[in-house]
């Protein structure tokens, strides 16, 4: 697939906003308690639901309670009628931005980037490409506590042939062709602890690709390290040769019909599936369907030049003619996703956050829609975009004992209604409430 919109200019100004405004949560002090009373507490892991209280200590939570200890001194706050899950987690962006259709993207910048997820209830994303320096030097800065935001994971780099994809947006990355060179590589950039490692493994697309010997050794390598790899594919037989290799997670969705031995060779090899299925079919919704970017989180989150990229006519007059076929890869593509839950593949959250058909942060509820469209269980598309999503990066989130505390506070069920994820009235990090309003002003 093109990423039509990713622009080196916008990657390489990611960092230019460094400092952000909000000093959001930090881990509680210790003994600092919170008790979250009346709520309907979701266990996305355990699928049930019950109504009582739930007692956070020191960022982490402390237990469920029938009813307040006596004597309680920590902080009492009332959630009755309201609905408590685990925050959500996007395995699959690119955080320098937005992009916009036909313009030059919005270079928010990560630490921005960062405040827009966790307004929109996302508390850590993986950023899958970027300039490395910058990338290694906020994450640094963040874990140092300069700045807040939804914590940052990154592969810092991506992994491609000489002139393969992710060369062609100006922004310096790390190729190589043979084995001995991915090996090379691999063990120079495990240095700066990448959270993952990306390859772009793809012999059938226009531009060059590493070959399978290239990536064998590469994700070899890589395990050796301890770290994780996600492998971005094109067809479906680069998928198989992907999971063959021993790769932890494809990325992206290939198009036309899935042999029917996916997803059994995806469960035999403990491989993941990072569908992106927002970065393939967005696009044309955000066009042919104002009412995506009316929502009010949209309205927040996207800037008024991504909302009127989407309204220009001259735009949508292009794609008109080619409406019916990609709506028919859109359902196609759907079908695929559904196919691998169904086939007891683990689907996790992806939303290639900076590219056309993308809102950082919004994307994330979007994605959870598709997820549901693919005919996930309710059940599986929440354990997708927080649970299953933070076990991947090795984070407990959840509402059991011990878990992070990184939570969201809903108005409504997301069990009825999945755009529920939307009816966000509190955002809870490290065991303390966000201050969410803060989130939106720009960053410094
Ligand atoms: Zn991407």
């Amino acid at each position: 697939m093109k990423f039509q919109s990713f622009i080196a200019a916008a990657l390489s100004l990611a960092g230019v906003a460094t400092a952000a405004v909000s000093a959001t949560s930090t881990a509680l002090g210790s003994g600092e308690e919170l008790l979250l009373t009346g709520a309907h507490i979701i266990d996305v892991e355990g699928k049930q639901v019950r109504v009582g209280n739930l007692l956070i200590r020191d960022g982490k939570i402390a237990g469920h309670l029938d009813s307040p200890p006596a004597g309680f001194e920590g902080k009492v706050v009332s959630l009755d009628g309201k609905w408590v899950m685990p925050a959500f987690v996007d395995l699959h962006t690119h955080s320098f931005g937005d992009g916009v259709p036909g313009g030059r993207p919005d270079a928010l910048g990560t630490p921005q980037v960062a405040n827009h997820y966790l307004y929109a209830g996302t508390t850590a994303f993986v950023d899958l490409f970027g300039d490395e320096e910058t990338l290694v030097d906020l994450r640094a800065r963040q874990r140092a506590g300069e700045f807040g935001g939804a914590d940052i994971y990154a592969s810092l780099s991506c992994l491609t042939a000489p002139d393969g994809h992710c060369t062609e947006y100006g922004v310096p990355t790390r190729t190589m062709s043979t084995p001995d060179e991915a090996r090379a590589s691999v063990a120079d950039l495990a240095k700066r602890k990448p959270d993952v490692i990306k390859f772009v493994y793809s012999p059938s697309d226009d531009q060059p690709s590493i070959d399978l010997a290239t990536l064998e050794a590469g994700i070899a390598e890589a395990t050796s390290h301890g770290i994780k790899t996600v492998i971005h594919v094109k067809t479906w037989q680069e998928m198989r040769e992907a999971v063959e290799a021993g790769a932890s997670a494809i990325t992206h969705t290939p198009r036309g019909d899935m042999p029917t031995d996916i997803p059994a060779l995806l469960v035999a090899h403990g491989a993941v599936s990072i569908p992106t299925i927002t970065v393939h079919n967005e696009y044309l919704n955000y066009f042919f369907d104002p009412a995506i970017l009316e929502a009010p989180m949209a309205k927040v989150l996207a800037s008024d030049r991504v909302k009127a990229a989407y309204k220009n006519p001259d735009m949508i007059a292009r794609y008109q003619p080619s409406f019916d076929e990609r709506k028919a890869r859109n359902a196609n593509t759907l079908r695929s996703v559904g196919a691998l839950a169904q086939g007891g593949v683990t689907v996790l959250l992806g939303t290639d956050g900076g590219n056309w058909g993308t809102v950082q942060g919004y994307s994330v509820h979007r994605e959870m829609i598709k997820l549901v469209e693919a005919g996930l269980d309710i059940f599986q598309v929440l354990d997708a975009a927080s649970t299953g999503a933070a076990d991947f990066l090795g984070l407990d989130y959840g509402v059991k004992e011990g878990a992070i505390a990184n939570l969201i506070v809903l108005d409504a069920s997301p069990l009825d209604d999945i755009t529920n994820t939307q009816a966000i009235s509190g955002v809870i990090k490290d065991g303390r409430f966000v201050d969410r309003a803060s989130l939106l002003a720009p960053a410094q």
